[in-house]
């Protein structure tokens, strides 16, 4: 993967950093633990935007061979 391309990248462009984004993008409130139902949706969110960069970048290579 292209460098800077990190679940770190991932975290803060769906908001997923930290509790703040968290608490103010996905309307989880702070000062409890995230529910399994939660966290689960947390990780499926991070993933469905890589898969989304990865299919962007699949494209990019295609329109330039
Ligand atoms: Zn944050």
């Amino acid at each position: 993967m292209t460098k800077g391309h990190s679940v770190f990248v991932a975290q803060h462009a769906t908001a997923t950093c930290c509790r703040g984004c968290i608490r103010k993008w996905h309307k989880m409130q702070p000062g409890r633990e995230l529910s399994r139902v939660q966290q689960d949706y947390l990780v499926d969110v991070i993933m469905t935007w890589i898969q989304m960069e990865i299919d962007r970048y699949n494209q990019k290579l295609n329109e330039e061979y």
